[in-house]
């Protein structure tokens, strides 16, 4: 390989979140010297806390996960099935469904909470000893060359690597620092998520109710439970945040018209700002992205984890042919096949589901007439629809 003598690592990756993580562990079979480094301490790394995410992964990511060492980490009863998802427009009698069909498998999906995921990838990967983990280490600098690229610590140590892959999440300083331009979309929303539970079964269904000025999905997680996933004009998500459970549970109530009977908010709610990014490349000499680094996805898309997933997927398949060839990881030439790919797959599913979020979420009368007409039609969705529906049952990469 080149520059195996004076650089210090093969692979350096920053960012030891799901994506970081899962890269690694798919990578480091191969005999490579990776480096990861991580901005968090180790016992948040290898233990982190619940942060209320709920993530819906696809058929493709769960095979990816058992053939990667991360499934075996996740207990039987955290892992749900998702047998199908429905859109409701509040007064619209047709709710849009999102079910298996013709795909031959029995549900859609399956739900995890993220502190589960992200433990599972630092334990599939934790196992190598060739990738050492740097915790507790932010990177501050990059210097992508023509022979390595060198990253530099806070405390002013560097390191260098013929590539570095960022998985520094969808704010990305690395990303800026290397001069890639990205595409944001603020929502201008809040996203507010809580665990609850109800006194009517939800059948493994989960929905996205479009209610005046929010919406409320509602996540199943095993017998009568669920994760609800408010977003919603920041303001008003202040106001949301201020409320006891027992207020909470009411308002959700209200909002989902006694259809999941008598609620109970268990959990404690956890927010975050609504802001999709998709970087305009993937990839450039010595410098390749991964994660929400690459595609930041509006949450409702289900989505974020599982392109982290297939991203590095390919991305190690790339790399693991270059290495066979004797080829340098590094070269723009090696890592154009990911970009491309990365991108195939990433951006029919990013822009459609930006487009129905905007519709869904914009409450003036024009959007409100036409958003009805769509639903109660369907044919204007139905694209989205199969596209939504195939991501999430192929076990997988569509050819
Ligand atoms: C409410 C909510 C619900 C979601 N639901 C779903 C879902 O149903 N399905 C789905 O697929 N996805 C979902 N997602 C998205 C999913 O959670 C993310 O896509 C995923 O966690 C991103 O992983 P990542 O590794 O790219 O980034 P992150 O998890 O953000 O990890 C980045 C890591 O990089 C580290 N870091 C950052 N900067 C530096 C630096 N300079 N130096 C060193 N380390 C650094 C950070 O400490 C962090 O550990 C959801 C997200 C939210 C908010």
């Amino acid at each position: 390989m080149a520059n195996k003598k004076k650089n210090d690592f093969d692979i350096l990756v920053v960012g030891g979140g799901p994506a970081g993580l899962s890269f690694a562990a798919m990578m480091a079979p191969v005999g490579c010297r990776i480096g990861i480094i991580e901005k968090q301490p180790l016992d948040k790394i290898a233990n982190p806390a619940d942060d209320g995410r709920e993530v819906a992964i696809t058929h493709r990511s769960r095979a990816l996960m058992q053939q990667h060492g991360m499934l075996k980490h996740i207990p039987e009863n955290e892992m749900h099935i998702l047998r199908a998802a429905q859109v409701i427009n509040h007064g619209t009698p047709e709710p849009l469904e999102f079910s298996p069909g013709g795909s031959g498998k029995g549900n859609i999906g399956f739900v995890v909470a993220n502190h589960y995921i992200r433990r599972a990838a630092y334990n599939a990967a934790a196992v190598f000893d060739n990738l050492t983990l740097m915790t507790g280490e932010t990177v501050t600098g990059l210097d992508l060359e023509a022979t390595a690229a060198t990253v530099t610590l806070e405390g002013g140590k560097t390191l260098s690597a013929p590539l570095v892959v960022a998985a520094d999440n969808r704010f990305s300083t690395l990303r800026d620092k290397a001069g890639v331009k990205t595409r944001k979309l603020d929502f201008k929303r809040l996203c507010i998520v809580v665990k609850i539970a109800h006194s009517k079964p939800h059948d493994d269904i989960a929905s996205e109710c479009f209610l005046e000025g929010l919406t409320l999905a509602l996540i199943p997680l095993g017998d009568r439970a669920a994760s609800a996933v408010l977003t919603l004009p920041p303001e008003d998500g202040k106001k949301i945040l201020a409320l006891s459970r027992e207020e909470l549970a009411e308002k959700i109530y209200e909002w989902t018209d006694g259809r999941i009977g008598q609620v109970r908010v268990t959990g404690d709610m956890h927010s975050y700002p609504l802001v999709a990014v998709y970087a305009e490349d993937f990839a450039q000499e010595r410098f390749a992205l991964l994660g929400d680094a690459a595609v930041g996805m509006h949450p409702v898309s289900a989505h974020g984890f599982n392109f982290g997933l297939y991203g590095a997927e390919v991305l190690s398949q790339t790399l693991r042919r270059a290495m066979l060839s004797g080829l340098d990881i590094g070269k723009m030439s090696v890592l154009e096949e990911f970009a491309i790919t990365h991108r195939r797959q990433t951006r029919p599913m990013y822009e459609g589901i930006n487009s129905i979020v905007q519709l869904y979420t914009d409450d003036r009368a024009g959007a409100k007439i036409l958003r009805k007409g769509i639903l109660a039609a369907g044919r204007a969705l139905k694209p989205v629809q199969r596209l939504i529906v195939g991501n999430l049952t192929r076990d997988k990469a569509a050819e």
